[in-house]
């Protein structure tokens, strides 16, 4: 990812004059604990899993963006996301989407607990989105399972 699109992203943010991004321009781990809800800090930032069925994005309700919820980049349109109660995975209590926004998000392989997965994170913050897993039943193969409280909403 180039620092022009991280500039971007946080510029679609804060709407404040854009510098290249750096660690400095980033929410401190103090100020974010004050500013996102226990749970929401849990999992953004130590990479915890929201009870399932828990929160507002489990199913699509409106077209959108969906955006981090710590630094503000768009992550995820709504166009991509999949009616997760059909998903033959059992992952059946949090957003599904087939695909991300080009370059919004990284992965990496997460071995914790036992399973071998793709930890998801935004690109941008770091901060820690769900999973992605095999699925058929998507259009790209892919499961995107991403944690409700992790997004905003933008309503077109
Ligand atoms: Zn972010």
């Amino acid at each position: 990812m180039t620092n022009a699109m991280q500039c971007n992203a946080m510029q679609y943010n804060t709407n404040t004059k854009c510098n290249t991004m750096n660690d400095s321009k980033m929410p401190t781990e103090e100020e974010l604990k004050k500013r996102l809800k226990p749970e929401e800090y849990q999992v953004l930032r130590e990479k915890g899993t929201e009870v399932p069925f828990s929160d507002e994005y489990v199913q699509k309700q409106a077209d959108g963006i969906y955006h981090c919820k710590v630094c503000g980049a768009p992550l995820f349109t709504s166009n991509d996301q999949e009616d997760a109660t059909k998903s033959p995975t059992g992952l059946q209590g949090w957003p599904s989407f087939n695909d991300a926004i080009p370059g919004t998000t990284t992965t990496k392989l997460d071995s914790s607990h036992g399973m071998t997965r793709t930890e998801i994170t935004c690109a941008t913050c770091g901060s820690h989105l769900g999973h992605i897993f095999d699925d058929p039943s998507t259009k790209t193969g892919r499961h995107f399972c991403i944690n409700s409280i992790c997004l905003n909403l933008e309503k077109e």
